[in-house]
């Protein structure tokens, strides 16, 4: 396993699903307010930075539990719901129980499904802007003191403040699967320049979340599984998190179900000790249609976003919710 994919791990999209969580913004292309919301601080969803729930869990494990550094090339059933795993370097071992946790390009998964990740048309690029009140103030005012969507037609940026009093964002661009291809991130300066020609005519305050970025941008293509994704019980392995369910992040519910799926299927273990199978069946029974629902959720919510009329289908979200 290598770290995790980014250090950062808040609902900065839950505002989509849950209107009334923490505070949010809503901004057109020329940066005006067209909503705005205060925390409404009923202690519902709280957040925790990526890098510290990651300590955190780690933490409360017995030190050898984790064997860093190894790369799962393949598996192939042995029969009895038994399964080989392979390792880069070519070492092996046999599974009783395979649980494949290996996220969205998981080797684990083609034991169970044909299914693989669809590009979902839109890319992201991701930046940071380090101790913002000091060094970025008219930036960190523009975000505010929780998420801020700046949208427009096909495009936008997403921002939000970090425990950490850092800013961060992500560009996003219904481009090409190829789009990022283009860009040359090796090079900061000049990807800035490409990634902010796609926000030409955008007021000066909201380019600045780009043209001010402190290190380097990350370029990150937006993937999913198609909604419903499932398969036949097939026995001694199953899947979670973003194995089992990838989506698009505009439900803000990948880090949560995955966590969710994992607690629910320890449960399950625990519950069915002397039977994996019913365990497995138990377990299963509830993972597909809770991520079915919420890819469904994320599906509709990214269509909404950058409408032609953007940020009014939002803006009507947040509304409809009072
Ligand atoms: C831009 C963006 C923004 C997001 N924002 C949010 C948000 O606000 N809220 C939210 O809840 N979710 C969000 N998500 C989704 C969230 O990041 C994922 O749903 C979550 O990380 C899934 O957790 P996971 O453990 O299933 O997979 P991952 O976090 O991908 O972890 C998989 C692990 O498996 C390891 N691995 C992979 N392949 C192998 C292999 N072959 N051998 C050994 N190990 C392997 C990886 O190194 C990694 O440690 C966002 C995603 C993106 C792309």
């Amino acid at each position: 396993m290598e770290a995790l994919r980014a250090a950062h791990l808040h609902d900065e999209f839950r505002a989509l699903v849950l209107p009334g969580g923490e505070a949010h913004r809503i901004l057109d292309k020329d940066a005006v307010v067209r909503l705005e919301k205060a925390d409404a601080g009923h202690g519902g969803r709280p957040e925790i930075d990526r890098g510290d729930l990651r300590g955190l869990l780690l933490g409360s494990l017995p030190g050898d539990t984790v064997r860093w550094g190894a790369k799962v090339t393949g598996a192939r059933p042995r029969g009895d719901g038994r399964h080989e795993v392979t390792l880069a370097g070519g070492s092996a071992f046999t599974t009783d129980l395979l649980v494949g946790a290996d996220g969205a390009w998981s080797r684990i998964r083609p034991l169970l499904s044909d299914a693989t990740p669809d590009y979902t048309g839109v890319s992201f690029v991701e930046a940071d802007l380090l101790e913002a009140d000091l060094r970025h103030p008219v930036t960190a005012e523009v975000v505010g003191g929780g998420m801020l969507f700046a949208l427009g037609a096909g495009r936008g940026f997403l921002a939000h403040r970090e425990g950490d009093g850092s800013l961060h964002v992500y560009a996003a661009v219904e481009a090409d699967e190829n789009w990022l291809d283009g860009i040359d991130f090796g090079d900061t300066d000049a990807a800035k320049a490409t990634v902010l020609e796609q926000f030409g005519g955008w007021d000066k305050s909201l380019r600045a979340l780009i043209a001010d970025a402190d290190g380097v941008l990350v370029p990150r293509r937006i993937h999913a599984l198609p909604v419903g994704h499932r398969w036949e019980r097939t026995p001694g392995v199953t899947l979670l998190g973003d194995a089992a369910h990838l989506m698009s992040p505009f439900a803000g519910e990948g880090a949560n179900l995955a966590m969710l799926d994992g607690a629910e299927l320890g449960l399950a273990l625990a519950v069915h000790h002397d039977d994996t199978e019913a365990a497995l069946t138990a377990y299963e029974a509830r993972l597909f249609p809770r991520s079915e629902a919420a890819a469904a959720e994320s599906a509709r919510s990214g269509a909404l976003l950058f409408r032609a009329d953007a940020p009014q289908g939002l803006v009507d979200v947040f509304a409809a919710h009072g």
